[in-house]
Parts: C-alpha cells; structure tokens; sequence
C-alpha cells in the first residue's frame, strides 16, 4: 500500500502535471516526453540545447556589419569587373561557361575572407548579411553598367553585335549569382568545430 513512499512521484519541471523519470543528463531536471530532446549524448532539456547553440552564436554586430559593408564593396567591384568582361568580349551569354565555376570559386574563397574579417565569429546573420551585402553591392553597379551598356548601344558606331544583348549584362548577372550561392554555401558549409 506504501510502494510509492520509496519512489516519490517527480513531475515535467515546465509542465508541473506530468509525472516523468526522464532527467536531463546536463542539468539534471525532470522534463516530460515532450521536454526532451534526444542528442548523440543523451536526452537533453531545451533550454541545455539553447545555451550549447549560443556558444556557435558568436559574431557581434559590428563583425555582421563590417562583413556587410566589405562584401558590398567586393559585389560592386567584382559586378563591374564582369561587366567590363563581357562588354569587350561580347561573348554575353556564352560567358556563362565560365562565370558559374569561376562564381563557385570566388564564392568560396569570399567566405573564407568574411570569416578571416569576423575573426572566426560566426552567426546565421552573419551569412545572410554578407550574402545580401554582396548582392546588393552588385546590383548597385549592374544598374549603372546596364545605363552605359545601352548608351554604347545606341552610339551609331560602336552598335555592332560586340555588345551585350539589349544592353543587359547577362554573363555579370550569372557571375553574380554564382558568387553569391558560392560565398552563402561556403559560410554555411564550414564546419561548426574548425
Ligand atoms: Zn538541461
Ligand atoms: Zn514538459
């Protein structure tokens, strides 16, 4: 009649109705089912999770804003590059060949730069941010590019099929994206332990 005497009844710490033997093997409280989360070193309370994800939560708003204002630069800079490209070569399209694995690479090794600039501090805002920074900084240069593009286009002259379809920067804008997937890829790829 008194079995329960020896074993007293232990409840879900959040929800105080729930009787549970299940402890959380770092904080040691009682958590129901619906409490746990089982991780490769046990069951663990949310909370015990939250705290050991923050530790990788490390870029402070001045890195997030230091990599967005770099890689803007970078977008713009390497937009322009593109542009000058594939404004000389008329290759437009074709160009394409070349800018999606030369994008992948430069992608990449952008990634490895925002993480040099954040001194190893790393955020999922971070990536976004740099990611976005680069894009805006090469659409903010697109736009001027596709203006001159055009008036080179209309100049009597030089309007021969040298120049990129419509005045479009086609070739810059795969470039474009290629980089971003690459740079946003890599950010995300790196391991959360090196
Ligand atoms: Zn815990
Ligand atoms: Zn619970």
């Amino acid at each position: 009649m008194e079995a329960l005497v020896d074993e007293p009844e232990t409840f879900c710490e959040i929800h105080k109705d729930r009787p549970t033997r299940l402890k959380c093997n770092k904080c040691g409280r009682y958590m129901c089912t619906k409490c746990a989360e089982r991780t490769p070193v046990g069951y663990r309370c949310k909370e015990c999770i939250r705290g050991q994800m923050a530790i990788f939560d490390t870029a402070t708003p001045r890195d997030t804003l230091f990599a967005f204002v770099t890689l803007s630069v970078i977008g713009l800079v390497l937009a322009l590059i593109g542009n000058f490209i594939e404004t000389i070569s008329g290759f437009g399209l074709y160009l394409a060949l070349v800018f999606i694995p030369a994008g992948g690479v430069i992608g990449t090794w952008l990634a490895t730069l925002t993480l040099k600039i954040s001194g190893k501090r790393r955020s999922k805002l971070l990536f976004l941010t740099s990611t976005i920074g680069f894009l805006l900084g090469a659409v903010l240069s697109l736009v001027p590019c596709i203006g001159i593009n055009l008036m080179l286009l209309l100049t009597p002259n030089l309007s021969d099929s040298a120049f990129p379809l419509l005045g479009l920067p086609i070739g810059t804008t795969v470039l474009v994206v290629a980089t971003a997937f690459g740079l946003y890829g890599g950010l995300t790829g790196f391991r959360i332990n090196r």
